[in-house]
């Protein structure tokens, strides 16, 4: 894997981060493109009990991989004031993510502390997570019972056989939807399902999973293959594009744009013509939309990243631990944020396939 991580001592001559505590009172910055940081994607663990074929390949990811050992992963109690840390500087939003997030241990006591996070105005923050489901049915409700608001399950087919054969484990769907409904019963409102759409493997699943996602009263997402990281062998053939998955849905089930709830929303809605229900597509090759991004990654290990493509991020677990202050970790934050110019998806060509990349599971999908 490839975990490029810049060492904060040497920021201010790479890259001009000032390191200066942040004033109190100081505006939420914006970037170089003028975009402010709203959300931001909490990676707690890069362990997974799957293997998905187009993150985690098995061939990749066996055995001996070598995945962070526990002293290098950040406490919870560091990753509460990171957010807080953000949660100063404008974002609203925390999705705790992976790796799989339910396999970090006492995940639920870090929820909580999330869960008890205010913007300076005083409003609580939408906190949310992005799970395989596989360990729903024992942890939904206490992550409900500390504060978890909502939570997004990914599940790629209700074909077992291309579900099993997708998730790389031989994992069944039918635990997963058991998980779904333990989220259900625990309280966890407007779940959220994700769908990555790979050509040739799970294409037939997407009217399938469209018509049990609106009878369920879930809200499906599409999400096309992307080329994050390199061990899983991404070629442009493989995409679906999100147009694609719109028109063979509409064909079965006529379909009408909604506005988007918010600018920066990543998925473009559709809802059905004849009644309830909705699906989004995140087109994330086909259409990007790196114009409104307003999201942050902090990796397990307290690398931020501020793009799912960037080569290298930027190291804030290291003054974490040599005692920066709060307003000096948001001053660092603020600099990093204020130099940010990514627009990956924007410039994506052939020649980008050669660049390097960190994989998604180890800076938080
Ligand atoms: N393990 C959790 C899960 O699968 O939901 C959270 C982490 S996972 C990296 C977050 C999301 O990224 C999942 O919905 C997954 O399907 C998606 N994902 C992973 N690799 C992808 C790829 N190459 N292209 C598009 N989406 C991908
Ligand atoms: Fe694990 Fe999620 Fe990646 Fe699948 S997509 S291998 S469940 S981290
Ligand atoms: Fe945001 Fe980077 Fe994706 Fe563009 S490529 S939308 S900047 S994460």
């Amino acid at each position: 894997m490839d975990r490029t991580t810049t060492p904060i001592q040497l920021l201010p001559r790479r890259s001009g981060v000032p390191r200066q505590p942040l004033a109190a009172g100081s505006p939420a910055p914006l970037d170089r493109l003028g975009r402010a940081v709203h959300d931001l994607r909490i990676s707690v663990t890069d362990r997974c009990n799957f293997r998905c074929t187009y993150c985690m390949p098995k061939e990749v990811f066996g055995a001996d991989y070598a995945f962070l050992p526990r002293s290098e992963l950040l406490t919870f109690e560091e990753i509460e004031r990171l957010a807080r840390t953000f949660v100063r500087l404008g974002v609203g939003k925390l999705r705790i993510t992976g790796g799989e997030p339910l396999v970090r241990r006492d995940l639920p006591i870090l929820v909580g502390l999330l869960a008890a996070i205010r913007t300076p105005d005083g409003e609580p923050v939408d906190l949310t997570l992005t799970t395989n489901g596989s360990a729903l049915r024992h942890l939904a409700r206490p992550l409900r019972e500390a504060g978890l608001g909502r939570v997004t399950v990914s599940l790629d087919s209700l074909d077992d056989e291309v579900f099993r054969a997708m998730n790389g484990v031989d994992y069944p769907v039918a635990k997963v939807l058991d998980g779904i409904a333990a989220a259900r019963a625990a309280g966890l409102a407007n779940i959220k399902i994700n769908m990555v759409v790979r050509r040739g493997v799970n294409e037939s699943s997407i009217v399938p999973m469209a018509r049990w996602a609106r009878a369920e009263g879930l809200i499906l997402r599409f999400i096309e293959y992307m080329d994050v990281g390199h061990s899983n062998g991404w070629q442009l053939d493989e995409v679906v594009p999100a147009g694609e998955v719109v028109a063979a849905i509409d064909a079965a089930m006529p379909l009408e744009p909604v506005a988007a709830n918010y600018p920066g929303e990543v998925a473009a809605r559709w809802r059905y013509r004849d009644g309830d229900g909705e699906v989004g597509v995140i087109s994330s090759v086909t259409q990007p939309f790196c114009a409104d991004c307003t999201r942050a990654r902090l990796s397990a290990e307290g690398t931020l990243y501020t793009c799912l493509f960037a080569v290298s991020g930027h190291d804030l677990r290291g003054p974490l631990r040599d005692g920066a202050t709060d307003d000096e970790l948001a001053g660092l934050v603020d600099g990093i944020w204020r130099i940010r110019a990514d627009r990956y998806s924007e410039l994506r060509t052939a020649a980008t396939g050669s660049l390097p990349k960190v994989e998604m599971f180890a800076m938080g999908g």
